[in-house]
C-alpha cells in the first residue's frame, strides 16, 4: 500500500487549501508556492504515487485531469494566451509529492520548456 501524502488530506478537506474544483474523480487547488501568476494542481482523488504506477483502470481519472485543467484554465482567464501542463515523475523528474498531480502553470510567457 502506498503511503498517503498531504494531498489526500486536502482532497478530504482535512487540511486547508484553495480548492477551485472537485468532482468524484479529481480535485484542483492552488499550489502553495506558485511558480507563475497562475499555478494550480489537478490531482486524482485516489492515491496514485507516480506516473509509473498508472494502469488502465486509472484512465478515467487521468483523462478527467486534462479536461478539468482546461476548464480551470478558462475560469482563470489564461486559456487564450496559453499555459503549460507538467507532470513530474520520480527523482529525475523533480517529483516531491508522491501523489500524482498535473501542474497548470500560466499567466505569463513561460519561456523555454526546460532549464539548461
Ligand atoms: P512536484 O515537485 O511535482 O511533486 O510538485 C509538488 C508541488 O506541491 C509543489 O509545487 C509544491 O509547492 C506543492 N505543494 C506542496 N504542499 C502543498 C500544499 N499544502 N498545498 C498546495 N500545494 C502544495
Amino acid at each position: 500500500m502506498a503511503e498517503e501524502t498531504l494531498f489526500s488530506k486536502i482532497i478530504r478537506r482535512e487540511i486547508p487549501a484553495d480548492i477551485l474544483y472537485q468532482d468524484e474523480l479529481v480535485t484542483a487547488f492552488r499550489d502553495i508556492s506558485p511558480q507563475a501568476p497562475t499555478h494550480i494542481l489537478v490531482v486524482p482523488n485516489i492515491l496514485i504515487p507516480t506516473v509509473n504506477d498508472t494502469v488502465a483502470g486509472h484512465e478515467a481519472a487521468l483523462g478527467r485531469m486534462i479536461t478539468v485543467a482546461a476548464k480551470v484554465a478558462k475560469q482563470e482567464g489564461i486559456a487564450e494566451d496559453g499555459y503549460r501542463l507538467i507532470m513530474n515523475c520520480n527523482q529525475h523528474g523533480g517529483q516531491e509529492v508522491y501523489h500524482i498531480h498535473l501542474h497548470l502553470v500560466g499567466g505569463r510567457a513561460l519561456g523555454p520548456m526546460l532549464a539548461k
